[in-house]
């Protein structure tokens, strides 16, 4: 099914990301996480890409698992930057061969030291292009409501965004997010800019003090206040903290609803135990 089909539907969506095994000694164990999840029956499922395509056999293969024994519909992701065109017609077709329809094209980050005159990919729009060309995929894109940390200014960022969906992006999926009126200013600008495709919220419990440096080092995300206090007060208390990450997360994700959002899309990160939990908060929502 195409993810379009499922977020576009009256009943609210709720999906999950997971992240394939860097080796194969951690295959199996990074499997039954993706099962487990599976098992929650979420709307569908998305499987990260190690950055140069060094995970894509494993990607591959946990999204065709997840599609083919739980009948869950997986959205592959695919990065371009350290790509050749060949390359990126050879992953297309390994795709279409494990019965994957649903692609989420992406730029990737661009490694140090690279000499980007020699890139056959300089950003994701020329992969939707390549995609839109090849056919047969749902093309989904990132966004960003506090922008992409490479983008002078918000206004071109949202300029950039609309080119990809001209290119033929279907659906953008946004960079985790702790304040949702900061979605929402993104959602009034996006739309003024006549950018209409479907929109789904990425939202990250934050359930371990140690990932907040590093998503805001990754993402650019503003932490917010309340937010901010709940660190301080819980951080240093493992089951504490994670009970009040997935609570946090869980209230964000039934704002979102509330206010029209009808696609959320949890940064999961292989945790069967946090996915349950968000889902079993909103299980009355997205029945
Ligand atoms: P682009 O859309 O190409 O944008 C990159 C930058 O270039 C932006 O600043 C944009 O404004 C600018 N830009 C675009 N077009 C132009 C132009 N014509 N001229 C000048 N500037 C331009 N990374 C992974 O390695 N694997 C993953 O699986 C993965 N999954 C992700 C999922 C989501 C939902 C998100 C939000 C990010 C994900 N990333 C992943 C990270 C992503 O690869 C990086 O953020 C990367 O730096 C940008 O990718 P992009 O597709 O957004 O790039």
């Amino acid at each position: 099914m195409k993810i379009t089909e499922i977020i576009n539907g009256k009943r609210p969506s709720l999906s999950f990301e997971v992240f394939p095994p860097k080796t194969w000694d951690a295959y199996e164990s990074v499997k039954n996480a993706t099962e487990r999840i599976a098992e929650l029956s979420p709307s569908y499922m998305s499987v990260t890409y190690g950055a140069g395509g060094s995970t894509a056999g494993y990607t591959l293969s946990i999204a065709e698992n997840l599609q083919k024994k739980f009948g869950v519909t997986s959205l592959a992701h695919l990065t371009c930057v350290s790509s050749s065109k060949e390359d990126i017609k050879a992953r297309l077709q390994e795709m279409k061969n494990s019965g994957i329809v649903n692609v989420l094209a992406l730029r990737g980050d661009i490694p140090d030291g690279f000499d980007k005159e020699k890139l056959e990919y300089r950003y994701a729009a020329e992969l939707i292009e390549d995609i839109k060309e090849f056919g047969g995929f749902c093309i989904g894109g990132a966004c960003y409501p506090e922008s992409h940390p490479e983008s002078p200014t918000s206004f071109d960022d949202i300029k950039y965004l609309a080119e990809k969906v001209r290119c033929g992006c279907e659906f953008l999926t946004t960079q985790m997010f702790f304040d949702n009126n900061i979605l929402y200013n993104f959602m009034y600008r996006i739309r003024e800019a006549g950018i209409n495709v479907p929109v789904v919220a990425g939202i990250m419990p934050v359930t371990n003090p140690k990932q907040i440096k590093r998503i805001c080092r990754i993402s650019g995300a503003a932490l917010p206040q309340r937010f901010c206090r709940i660190v301080d007060r819980y951080g240093s208390d493992i089951p504490a903290m994670r009970q009040a990450g997935i609570a946090y997360a869980t209230e964000q994700v039934i704002d979102l609803y509330a206010n029209g959002i009808n696609a959320v899309h949890i940064y999961s990160m292989n945790d069967p135990d946090v996915a349950a939990a968000i889902k079993r908060n909103v299980s009355a929502i997205v029945k």
